[in-house]
């Protein structure tokens, strides 16, 4: 598995970052979608960079599928950056219904200011990023009621930048061109591998799943032991519950070795599906 971001991405920021850089001048605030599962590894780091001084709004999506306790504490997390937070589960609609208010919360200097001139009601806007697969079109389509698919997302289709009314007095703009992550920690890759982010056959799914598995032993142990009907010792290697999984399930092959590979993409498949249960794979401990 090759480790460093260039080998995954077109790299094409150039787009994202021209246009975030021409439109900050026309939005009052920046809501950056991430998955509560990664939240640190969802983000694309020249973020902050491009957008400094801009009020931010997180959103921790997918928290359907991350672990509560640990939303809580991203949450408190980001807090204490500065930014406003709110949780969502975009998929059901669960959470959505803050977005407007945390909006005008965050944004109740600007607003009194606004009035202040006589721009009673004035549209407040905000610009929505996040990198793929985060349910950025998702959120938006329950945030705004927009009913139209997906706007075509693949590197080279143009498309232009698009207004999405909210209501009477807040807009979203949602931003043409595709935000990749960007990252030298290859520990930020193979986390993006295990949510399905980065595309499967440019990566060694015994590799992956053979990491997913050392850190679900070491986290959430239980719910290997419910799923898989496995013992998971302390420290067990990953490939070796990979294996004993692999073993329960009769993943034989001929001559009795464990077929790891097809255990791989299965442990994969219900992990990304929940079947294995909530779970937060990275910690603000480890990024404070
Ligand atoms: P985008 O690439 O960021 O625009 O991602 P999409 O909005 O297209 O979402 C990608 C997939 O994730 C879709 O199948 C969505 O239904 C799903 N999805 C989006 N948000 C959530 C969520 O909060 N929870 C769950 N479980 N799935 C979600």
């Amino acid at each position: 598995m090759q480790l460093d971001s260039l080998s995954w991405f077109p790299g094409h920021m150039t787009k994202p970052r021209r246009m975030i850089t021409a439109e900050l001048g026309n939005v009052d605030a920046v809501c950056e979608i991430l998955d509560a599962r990664i939240p640190m590894s969802s983000r694309n780091p020249d973020v902050d960079e491009l957008t400094a001084g801009k009020p931010r709004l997180i959103v921790l999506n997918r928290v359907d599928q991350a672990d509560p306790e640990m939303t809580k504490k991203w949450a408190a997390y980001f807090r204490s950056l500065g930014c406003a937070v709110i949780e969502t589960d975009a998929k059901q609609g669960g959470g959505v219904k803050q977005f407007s208010s945390a909006v005008r919360t965050l944004l109740h200097d600007k607003i009194a200011s606004y009035e202040a001139k006589g721009q009673i009601g004035r549209v407040l806007r905000v610009m929505v990023l996040g990198i793929p697969n985060v349910g950025k079109s998702t959120f938006i389509n329950k945030v705004s009621g927009r009913k139209t698919a997906k706007a075509e997302d693949r590197p080279g289709v143009t498309r232009g930048k698009q207004w999405v009314p909210v209501d009477k007095t807040l807009e979203l703009l949602d931003t043409p061109g595709i935000l990749w992550p960007k990252f030298e920690d290859p520990n930020v890759g193979v986390r993006l591998g295990f949510t399905g982010a980065i595309r499967d056959d440019v990566m060694d799914m015994e590799d992956l799943a053979s990491r997913l598995m050392a850190y679900l032993g070491a986290h959430y142990p239980d719910a290997l032991t419910e799923r898989y009907k496995i013992a998971v010792e302390p420290g067990e290697p990953g490939w070796e519950l990979l294996e004993k999984a692999g073993r329960k399930r009769g993943f034989l092959m001929s001559g009795g070795e464990v077929n790891t590979e097809r255990m791989a993409r299965i442990l994969l498949d219900e992990y990304r599906a929940g079947k294995l249960g909530r779970f937060t794979l990275e910690l603000p401990e480890e990024n404070a």
